[in-house]
């Protein structure tokens, strides 16, 4: 690359290959920045079945949060898993979408996790990250320990950035994992639709999903408590 040079075309500035000066017409420079300007930033689209959780998940956990009143209705204790694709544009923990980032899941924090939520004012389990459904190996095998322990005593809530219709065509596992949980929160963060009066959601594409439900009826059921 030659010497650059900073030129400003009715305000706006760019930067230009001065050995390319010549041939530089001010209208196409100014075409190119606003060409710029308007691409819009979106996450990934999968295909059904591009992302599967046995040749990605490498069983890490961002983090695990105890007893907080944020991530779903009433108590809960949640665990953020590590990896995600979708690369939402102002994601909420983007360290988290790396799959090695954090610690790996152990059985002495499965442990913990359980005991924790056996305690009588915690309503259940939440899952978040990352993303819970490329990461199945470790969601499932606290989830079947939960309704082992608890059966339906507890609830279980799960984010994902896939939405319903999506995961109707995705992987055994992917499936398997739905049909254990009570909530979903679909759908990619949309920053377009970024909205911080919304419960539980970050953008208003995103819903909450009566999973249980929807499943019996065959198409999405809101969940009951839904307010916004
Ligand atoms: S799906 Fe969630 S974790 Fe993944 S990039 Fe989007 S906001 Fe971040």
């Amino acid at each position: 690359m030659g010497e650059q040079i900073r030129i400003t075309v009715h305000g706006d500035t760019d930067f230009v290959d001065k050995s390319s000066l010549a041939q530089t017409d001010p209208a196409k420079v100014k075409k190119r920045r606003e060409r710029k300007s308007k691409r819009v930033r979106a996450p990934k689209n999968p295909r059904p079945q591009e992302w599967l959780a046995k040749d990605l998940s490498q069983g890490y956990i961002a983090d695990y949060k105890p007893f907080n009143f944020v991530d779903g209705e009433g108590v809960r204790c949640s665990l953020y898993v590590s990896g995600c694709l979708f690369a939402c544009p102002g994601c909420y923990n983007k360290v988290a979408q790396q799959f090695k980032y954090g610690q790996p899941y152990s059985k002495e924090l499965e442990d913990q996790i359980v005991a924790d939520i056996g305690q009588s004012f915690c309503q259940g389990l939440t899952l978040l990250g990352g993303e819970p459904f490329l990461n199945t190996q470790v969601c499932l095998s606290l989830i079947d320990r939960l309704r082992k322990e608890y059966g339906s005593s507890k609830d279980i809530w799960s984010w994902t950035g896939y939405t319903w219709d999506e995961l109707q065509k995705e992987s055994a596992d992917k499936l398997e994992m739905l049909s254990k949980i009570d909530i979903l929160v679909d759908g990619r963060f949309l920053e377009p639709l970024k909205d911080l009066t919304l419960q539980f959601r970050g953008s208003s594409n995103q819903r909450i999903i009566d999973v249980q439900a929807s499943l019996k009826a065959g198409k999405v059921v809101l969940w009951k408590n839904l307010v916004r």
